[in-house]
């Protein structure tokens, strides 16, 4: 038992490096990637690249770097990213379009992280001096905060139409991209075919200790490039960290699926738990959104609880909790969890 202790579900980039990993880190053959010579690391990009159906990858040390490359190499100051707003870049990244690109948002609601063409074509600005110029689309699949949900392609498709139509860009944030594919059968150049850019990350459900990647044209690319200097994400002997980042991407992509059933296993017992609220048909992937019902208290009283029993989850609001799954999650240790919260008095 206490080998699967604790069950850490605060989030997939809570994983630790396998020792086959490791090993794999250990003999990386490194250079130096700023002089752009490092075996490993050039290795991955064209890995990375032809994986994603783009001409060219560039390795970088967060999803974060990956998100922002792609959006400076895509706008100028005073331009505005129409984006869902929940989505990544929005609420997580520290407000960087408008720090290091310069950029506004024009934001969309909708259920599940999703929007339509509809919503985008109502979103555009009138070419007219008063406006902010709209210049980027980013969709983000999986869509984190709406519960790891997999965008449709058809909507892709006709927001993709919008965007020719009206001259603007689109940005794919796909840090989670491979748990969608997985998910769904697709392959990832089913959803990359309609986006200018896309990033990835290989430090959540892949597993790897540090890295994403963003792909594009490799004129895009090298602007990119720029903006990764720039920001300080200029690497020497990276080639030890993206070993870790190429090992993950030749090993630990079908097993995805094992944490989307360890999530659906762990959603259905908890929408048999008085007292927790679950939209089950959400959970497509490996993230479980949770309602605390409260009669019983706040979503952190119940994480405080768990983790006194070493289950860690996250209180996102007052009433709603998310667990995520990820490779060094057993489904020992989810059925762990279940019985931990089974046994405690919610309602
Ligand atoms: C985690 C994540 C990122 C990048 O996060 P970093 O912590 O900077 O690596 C980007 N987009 C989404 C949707 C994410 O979940």
């Amino acid at each position: 038992m206490s080998d699967i202790l604790p069950v850490d579900l605060r989030s997939d980039t809570v994983t630790r490096p396998s020792p086959e990993m490791r090993q794999a880190m250990a003999q990386a053959e490194v250079g130096d990637d700023v002089f752009g010579d490092d075996p490993t690391v050039i290795l991955l990009q064209e890995k990375v690249a032809a994986l994603l159906g783009k001409e060219a990858a560039l390795y970088v040390p967060s999803g974060t770097m990956a998100n922002e490359t792609a959006i400076r190499a895509l706008t100028r100051p005073g331009d505005e990213i129409i984006a869902h707003e929940h989505s990544h870049v929005y609420l997580y990244e520290g407000g960087a379009p408008a720090v290091v690109s310069g950029c506004s948002f024009n934001l969309l609601p909708g259920e599940k992280g999703f929007f339509d063409a509809d919503a985008v074509r109502a979103a555009l600005r009138p070419d007219d001096s008063h406006f902010p110029r709209s210049a980027l689309v980013v969709v983000e699949n999986t869509q984190n905060r709406g519960g790891g949900t997999c965008w449709p392609i058809e909507s892709i498709a006709e927001i993709r139409q919008v965007a020719d139509e009206h001259g603007l860009q689109m940005h794919l944030d796909g840090a989670r991209l491979l748990n969608a594919c997985v998910a769904t059968g697709h392959s990832p150049t089913d959803y990359t075919r309609y986006f200018d850019t896309v990033s990835i990350c290989f430090s959540k459900g892949l597993g790897a200790p540090v890295g994403s990647a963003v792909a594009s044209t490799a004129e895009t690319i090298k602007q990119a490039h720029r903006a990764r200097k720039i920001f300080g994400g200029g690497m020497r002997q990276a080639g030890i960290i993206a070993a870790g980042a190429l090992y993950a991407i030749e090993h630990n992509v079908e097993r995805l699926a094992d944490d989307h059933a360890n999530a659906k296993r762990l959603a259905a017992a908890l929408d048999e738990t008085p007292g927790i609220s679950v939209d089950i048909a959400a959970v497509e992937t490996n993230i479980v959104y949770f309602d605390v019902d409260e009669s019983y208290g706040l979503a952190q009283k119940l994480c405080d609880e768990l983790h006194a029993q070493q289950v860690w989850m996250l209180a996102l609001t007052p009433q709603r909790v998310r667990a995520v799954t990820h490779l060094d999650v057993s489904t020992e240790g989810v059925d762990y969890a279940i019985d931990v919260i089974r046994k405690m008095r919610i309602a």
